[in-house]
């Protein structure tokens, strides 16, 4: 019986349009599965109508070395088209909303099923990025026409550097063997991880504000709560804010963290990170998801953004024990301290 890369492969080759989406706010992960296994299809199917669409990201444009970074379609390309989402748990968060509108449609992703969506799904929990995916589907089935090129192999690239934390999670030995096959192709890696670690002398500046003004609580949970207006204050430009949420694993008593971050609308967009309890149920509570350890949500009020601080310190207290922090925390937004 035919595999389920064989079987996606199969479907890939009777199409002449294939579109290919990823999630919205896309972290390099997503870019690089995308535009990856857009390379990949281009050089091996010439022939074939390949698009990659979605909103650009400009703090993200340096991953593509092309003019045009997403492809701008009308709504007719959709018609006769094989549609593929990668690294995208839930169908609500997928860039474009037209992806119905294709004839079939295929999920590839490395986050739990949540949402078994798609005709077709190459589903790897756990696996360290979906980018990992993308080059082992290349590499079972270059027998059977894929290629592989330099410009694919340094978006895969890419997207696993993003996804492990620059190789600090979610490692083991099948990432360390495809990252080692992709340098088999030629490609400035020093590049990609200066675009990758550095950041602008504003953005220094938040980092510096966010360690400063950090709430670590005794359980071990730190978080922070930017306000539009802060972040305004910062300038950022199209940096975004993704660069501070590693910041607070830096502290070593700290054992989950999030960032809040105000939206336009008022409500906060929650970033939630672990090195010890799971906190994507957390997560899902929250209109959110993601990783057992690094998942995203949504606090559509302060008091949601109390609740969540609340069930993440009360669940690193009955897995570690430490007392008195749910009163504290009252104490603190009643001041307005956070
Ligand atoms: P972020 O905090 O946005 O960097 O996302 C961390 C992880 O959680 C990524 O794998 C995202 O794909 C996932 N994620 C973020 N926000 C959501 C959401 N609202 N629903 C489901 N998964 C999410």
């Amino acid at each position: 019986m035919a595999t389920i890369e064989e079987q996606l492969l199969q479907q890939i080759k009777r199409y002449d349009t294939i579109i290919i989406h990823r999630h919205q706010r896309p972290d390099p992960d997503a870019f690089g599965s995308q535009l990856g296994l857009k390379a990949v299809l281009q050089a091996s199917f010439p022939e074939k109508h390949i698009y990659a669409v979605g909103k650009e990201v400009p703090g993200l444009s340096w991953m593509n070395e092309d003019d045009t970074f997403m492809d701008d379609i009308p709504d007719k390309t959709y018609k006769n088209a094989l549609i593929i989402m990668v690294d995208t748990a839930n169908s609500p968060r997928i860039d474009d909303q037209r992806w119905p509108n294709g004839l079939e449609t295929i999920k590839i992703d490395h986050h739990p099923n949540d949402e078994p969506y798609g005709d077709w799904q190459w589903i790897k929990p756990g696996h360290s990025a979906t980018s990992t995916m993308i080059y082992e589907f290349y590499e079972t089935l270059k027998d059977q026409g894929l290629i592989m090129t330099d410009k694919a192999a340094r978006l895969l690239y890419i997207g696993i550097v993003g996804d492990t934390g620059r190789f600090m999670y979610g490692m083991d030995k099948e990432t360390f063997r495809v990252v080692s096959e992709l340098f088999n192709y030629k490609f400035n890696y020093e590049a990609v991880h200066h675009n990758m670690e550095t950041i602008t002398e504003n953005a220094a500046k938040l980092s510096g504000y966010v360690l400063q003004n950090l709430n670590i609580l005794p359980s071990g949970f730190a978080f922070v709560v930017l306000t539009k207006a802060l972040v305004k204050q910062f300038d950022l430009r199209e940096s975004g804010t993704a660069f501070v949420v590693p910041l607070p694993s830096k502290i070593d008593k700290v054992k989950a963290w999030a960032i809040f971050e105000e939206q336009d609308e008022g409500n906060y967009r929650v970033r939630l990170r672990s090195r010890t309890i799971v906190i994507n149920k957390i997560a899902n509570q929250f209109e959110g998801g993601g990783h057992p350890m690094a998942s995203g949500a949504w606090a559509q009020t302060g008091q949601d953004v109390e609740r969540l601080i609340k069930m993440v310190d009360s669940a690193l207290i009955k897995q570690y024990g430490t007392e008195g922090t749910a009163q504290e925390i009252t104490e603190k937004i009643e001041s307005r301290e956070i």
